[in-house]
C-alpha cells in the first residue's frame, strides 16, 4: 500500500437477522462483501471474524473496523458496557459484548454504534446528508429506528435515542397499536406491521389510494415535527422498507406543512419541505456506509503516537 492510499477500512452491519460485512475505502470503493445469519453470538461472532481474517488476507490489513448493530447498545466509550448489546429480547444477545473479540482479534482503531446512528454518519459522509453536520434518519421497516448527528458526530445522550418510540397522536379510528411495550408508539402505529395488522393485508400490497397511506403520512409528519422542533436537524432522511413507496414521502410533506402552519420560517429553510424531508441517498447502503464511516471516525480520532 503506498502512503497516499486510502486506508482500508472494515464494516459490520449487525441486525437482528443477518450481518452485512464489508471491507473497503468508501461505499464507492467496496473490494468484499458478504452476509451472516445472526444465530447466536458464541457461532456469528467468531463467523465474522474468520470472515475479515480471511478477507485481510486477500485484499491486506485493515486499518479501522466499524460496527454499527441493532440495539439498544452501550455507545459510550467511558461505560464498561461500551461495545456490547444491551437489554435486547432478541434470545441469546441481551448483554453480549460484541466489541472485544474484536478487539482480541484486530488490535486496530474500532468505531461502534447504533445501526442508525451509523446510518445517519453514513447519510453526511456520502449520501443525502453531505454538508448537514445535525442530521437525523428514520428507517421504518419491520420496526421503527432513529439516529442523529450534532456536530457532524452521533448524538448519544443518556444513552442513545430512541426515536422509534416517540408518542405521538392517537388515531381516530381507535386502533391499539403493535408495540409490545407502549402499543400505539410511532413504532406501533407507523412500522410495516403495525400497517399489516391495521389494514389486513402486508404493507406492500396497500394500493397508492388505500387510506392507510394518508394515516401513514400522518403518522410520520407528527414525529418529523417533533424532531424538527426538538433537534433542529439540517435535514431529516426518511428510509426503510415502508418508504419504498415513492407516493409517500410527498405526503408526509403535505401533512408536515400543515403541521407547522407557517411557524419556523427563514431564508435557509425551503418551504417545501423538499429538501428538509429527503429520501436516503444510499438507498439501502446507508447502514454498511455507516458502519465504514464509524471506522474513518475511530481512525481519525485514534491517539496520537507518542513523540
Ligand atoms: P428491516 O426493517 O427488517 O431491516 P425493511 O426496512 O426492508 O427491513 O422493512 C421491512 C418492512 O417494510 C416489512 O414490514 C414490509 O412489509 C415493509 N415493506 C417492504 N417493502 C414495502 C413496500 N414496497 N411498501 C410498503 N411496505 C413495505
Ligand atoms: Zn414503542
Amino acid at each position: 500500500m503506498s502512503a497516499s492510499a486510502p486506508p482500508l477500512l472494515g464494516a459490520i452491519e449487525a441486525g437482528g437477522t443477518k450481518c452485512v460485512l464489508a471491507l473497503g475505502t468508501s461505499p464507492h470503493d467496496l473490494r468484499d462483501t458478504t452476509r451472516l445469519p445472526t444465530t447466536s453470538p458464541a457461532e456469528t461472532l467468531p463467523a465474522i471474524i474468520a470472515w475479515f481474517q480471511d478477507a485481510q488476507r486477500r485484499h491486506g490489513p485493515l486499518a479501522a473496523l466499524g460496527v454499527g448493530t441493532f440495539g439498544p447498545a452501550g455507545v459510550h466509550p467511558s461505560r464498561p458496557d461500551f461495545g456490547s448489546i444491551t437489554t435486547t429480547p432478541k434470545p441469546g444477545w441481551a448483554h453480549c459484548d460484541f466489541l472485544t473479540p474484536l478487539r482480541k482479534a484486530f488490535p486496530i482503531p474500532l468505531g461502534f454504534d447504533t445501526d442508525v446512528n451509523a446510518a445517519a454518519l453514513g447519510e453526511y459522509t456520502w449520501g443525502a446528508g453531505q454538508g448537514c453536520d445535525s442530521l437525523v434518519y428514520l428507517t421504518v421497516g419491520t420496526g421503527i429506528g432513529g439516529g442523529a448527528l450534532l456536530h457532524g458526530r452521533p448524538l448519544h445522550g443518556l444513552l442513545h435515542p430512541e426515536i422509534g418510540h416517540l408518542r405521538i397522536p392517537v388515531p381516530p379510528d381507535g386502533f391499539p397499536g403493535v408495540c409490545p411495550w407502549h402499543g400505539n408508539c410511532l413504532e406501533g402505529l407507523a412500522s410495516g406491521p403495525a400497517l399489516a395488522a391495521r389494514w389486513g393485508q402486508p404493507a406492500e400490497s396497500l394500493p397508492p389510494d388505500h387510506p392507510a397511506w394518508e394515516a401513514e403520512a400522518a403518522h410520520l409528519a407528527a414525529a418529523a415535527l417533533n424532531l424538527r422542533l426538538t433537534l433542529s436537524p439540517h435535514r431529516l432522511i426518511l428510509g426503510g422498507g415502508v418508504l419504498q413507496n415513492d407516493h409517500l414521502l410527498p405526503k408526509v410533506r403535505q401533512h408536515l406543512a400543515a403541521l407547522l402552519n407557517g411557524y419556523l420560517v427563514h431564508p435557509l429553510l425551503d418551504p417545501s419541505l423538499a429538501s428538509w424531508l429527503v429520501p436516503p441517498g444510499l438507498g439501502t447502503h446507508s447502514g454498511i456506509a455507516g458502519a465504514l464511516a464509524l471506522a474513518a471516525q475511530a481512525l481519525a480520532d485514534r491517539p496520537a503516537p507518542p513523540p
